[in-house]
């Protein structure tokens, strides 16, 4: 799958430089995902969480603390999903925010 591909989850939206920086900043060097060449992609309209593509083969949905520094523990920012393919990424996505933010 090429990156053209990825489309915005519904109840989501763009991701800003903002997010990619706090991202960053607040991953634990023992994180997961630290120094995997992350790019945040999307934010949930309802919460704290963002969707970042790692390479084009995996998809982690992080929920950020926005704690403005490097977190002291290597769960957070917490992975809630992890997706290999973006068909679970984007399906996992709309899921929550149907079940947490939903009518
Ligand atoms: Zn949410």
């Amino acid at each position: 799958m090429s990156a053209e591909a990825v489309a915005v989850p519904r109840g989501w939206r763009s991701a800003s430089p903002q997010h990619q920086t706090e991202f960053l900043r607040e991953l634990h060097v023992d994180h997961v995902l630290f120094g995997r060449d992350a790019e945040v992609v999307a934010v949930c309209d309802g919460c704290d969480d963002v969707l970042v593509r790692t390479g084009e083969a995996t998809w982690s949905r992080v929920h950020l603390t926005w704690s403005g520094k490097t977190e002291r523990d290597a769960r957070w920012p917490v992975v809630r999903h992890l997706a290999e393919t973006w068909a679970d990424a984007l399906d996992d996505a709309e899921r929550h925010a149907q079940d947490e933010h939903g009518d």
